[in-house]
């Protein structure tokens, strides 16, 4: 399916991101996490995009490639950030569906229901330093531009460029969940590891989107 294609496109151009960012990652997460973060993300998303070939070659659509490469993310990540990342893509790919050409419409509130299952799954509020402090302007913002009217690349142009913002804001707040709360004056003037990935993959998405 061409959507399914399309899909898993973006997962290889992530993957390969991931890979360049790791050693990078997993620094900012060693000032006050256990610095595992980039490894961590780098094995999840290969394991993802492995899986999601093999299912794309048997002809699945792109809400069962996800929630499929889901599963096969978190298994392999291992780690707080891959049970969340698997979490997230499990909800995008339920949105999405198997239809051939998801909308702004769908895309949006598929990224909605991945931010509010991380708050569920993770029990994380905006403010305690973690990828949450980007996912919800993210989908703030993409949901908002898509209401107005943008199409789906203006909106996630728009979007990865707060969730940007909202990344390297997170260097000024005190961890209050996960593995870098007991170190929490050391991280201050560092960003969060998981919000600064997910920044980075969000813009990988929208650039290719281009
Ligand atoms: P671990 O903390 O198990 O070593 P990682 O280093 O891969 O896993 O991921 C750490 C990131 O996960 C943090 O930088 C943060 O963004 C995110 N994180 C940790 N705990 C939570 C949580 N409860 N809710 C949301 N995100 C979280
Ligand atoms: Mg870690
Ligand atoms: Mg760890």
């Amino acid at each position: 399916q061409e959507s399914a294609q399309r899909v898993l496109q973006l997962l290889e151009a992530v993957a390969q991101m991931l890979q360049a960012n790791a050693e990078k990652l997993g620094d900012i997460d060693a000032v006050a996490g256990d610095g595992d973060h980039g490894i961590g993300m780098e094995r999840g998303v290969l394991g993802a995009v492995e899986k999601a070939r093999e299912v794309a070659a048997r002809g699945a659509g792109a809400g069962t490639l996800l929630c499929r490469a889901a599963d096969a993310w978190a298994d392999k990540a291992g780690g707080t950030s891959g049970a969340l990342w698997g979490v997230a893509l499990t909800a995008l790919g339920t949105a999405l569906g198997d239809q051939h050409q998801p909308d702004a419409q769908r895309v949006a509130s598929g990224v909605r229901h991945a931010q509010e299952g991380i708050m569920h799954f993770g029990k994380a509020k905006v403010g305690d330093k973690t990828m949450v402090d980007v996912l919800v302007p993210f989908a703030d913002s993409l949901n908002d531009a898509v209401a107005q009217g943008a199409s789906l690349t203006d909106a996630w142009l728009t979007a990865a460029q707060v969730a940007d913002s909202a990344a390297q804001a997170t260097a000024q707040l005190l961890p209050k969940m996960g593995r870098a709360r007991p170190l929490a004056e050391k991280s201050l003037g560092t960003p969060d590891a998981g919000a600064i990935s997910l920044a980075m993959i969000v813009n990988t998405v929208g650039n290719l989107l281009n």
